[in-house]
């Protein structure tokens, strides 16, 4: 038996989304600015996927910028608006638990003459809105808060602080990666002027992302050349790709609801299941305010490594932590944010359910788990 239950890091494609790409690289190959029949299909089909992804959050179509992923847009918003608003300061905002496309983009601007404030959490990995009042200050310019944590799925208070900015005029980006397609958003709602979303995490395709950055923002591109996407981001379109990623929002819009409800069900069931044959569980992440596929524990005793490989061999994948950090064995930046000792930060997995996880996976889960902790534990006590 094989269940995956690592869809943060990544998701499988769905079929109709396979489907709908394949087209466009068989018969439909035109070059999106070529002006024949050809390439006016492509032209159609981006601004189609356009159009959906705008739709999702409330955007308008020319507000969306396709990006090679979530990466990519986070660099854009980042050193895009901090280069083009010199005149107006130097300092940014941002969380310490940032993915790293946030917080190395960051390091970069501190190297290159910005300054840049990283808001603590609260151990549930909350930030709060006074330390984000506290941290402004007249050189403020841009202020960067994720929707959601990759690692332990806590939510932040979006609207709340995207409305603390925009009360000052300084501009609010919101890396959206793992909430765009799960959680409703809605930018203007949201005071939201850039944010970044990715394809792979929703059942699209790998390299395709999207940035939207509100009508009237001024930012720099990080890509010079051609003039496709309104000269903010050079180079030929990547058209199966982005037919995939509206597909992919096609659907993930149309079953919203339905999947938050599976996905909360079967990780509490995994939870509560786990919680009743092993002792020494502890959550990570908000016990409420939290992404509905994303279970992340620590589990007294035993090194996520471990589980993870010992797992791996039963058919189970799982991750213990952000796969972007995965092959290094730095214990989790996310985890020490949250004040956890360096131990139990290493002793941490992150489940991360999705579409295709079904009550028979967790019960598989639920078999194994407890037998894998079991024997790690006797070998930790002998050693
Ligand atoms: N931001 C967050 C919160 C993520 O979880 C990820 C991917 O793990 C990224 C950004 C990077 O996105 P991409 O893989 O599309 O470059």
């Amino acid at each position: 038996m094989q269940v995956y239950l690592d869809h943060n890091a990544t998701t499988p494609v769905d079929p109709r989304v396979l489907e709908a790409m394949l087209p466009y690289y068989r018969d439909k190959y035109g070059n999106a600015s070529t002006l024949y029949a050809l390439g006016r299909e492509a032209r159609v089909a981006i601004d189609n996927a356009r159009e959906r992804i705008a739709e999702l959050i409330h955007a308008s179509p020319q507000e969306i910028y396709f990006t090679s992923g979530g990466t990519e847009s986070d660099n854009t918003a980042l050193k895009g608006v901090a280069f083009a608003n010199r005149e107006r300061g130097n300092h940014l905002i941002t969380s310490q638990i940032e993915h790293s496309a946030v917080l190395d983009t960051c390091r970069y601007l501190e190297n290159h003459g910005f300054e840049v404030t990283y808001l603590p959490v609260d151990r549930f990995g909350k930030v709060s809105t006074e330390a984000l009042l506290k941290a402004i200050t007249d050189r403020t310019l841009l202020i960067s808060i994720m929707h959601a944590n990759n690692e332990i799925g806590t939510i932040q208070p979006i609207k709340e602080m995207g409305a603390i900015a925009r009360e000052r005029k300084i501009y609010f980006h919101t890396d959206t990666v793992q909430t765009f397609g799960k959680l409703p958003i809605d930018v203007k709602q949201m005071n939201i002027d850039l944010l970044s979303v990715s394809a792979h995490k929703i059942y699209g395709p790998k390299g395709i992302g999207a940035l939207y950055v509100r009508k009237g923002v001024k930012m720099d591109p990080l890509l010079h050349g051609g003039e496709q996407e309104r000269k903010r981001r050079a180079g030929t379109e990547n058209v199966p790709a982005i037919v995939g990623f509206g597909k992919a929002v096609e659907l993930a819009k149309k079953q919203m609801e339905e999947e938050t409800r599976h996905l909360t069900k079967l990780r509490d069931q995994l939870f509560e299941g786990i919680q009743a044959k092993v002792d020494g569980i502890t959550l990570n992440g908000h016990p409420t305010d939290r992404l509905p596929g994303t279970l992340n524990i620590s589990v007294r005793h035993v090194k996520g490594e471990a589980l993870l490989l010992q797992l791996d061999r039963k058919g189970i994948f799982i991750s213990t932590g952000s796969a972007c950090a995965s092959g290094s064995i730095e214990p989790s930046h996310v985890l020490l944010a949250l004040g956890l000792p360096e131990a139990e930060a290493r002793n941490s997995l992150r489940f991360s359910l999705g579409r295709e996880n079904t009550e028979e996976d967790i019960a598989y889960v639920l078999t194994v788990f407890p037998e894998v902790v079991k024997k790690l534990r006797e070998v930790s006590a002998l050693t």
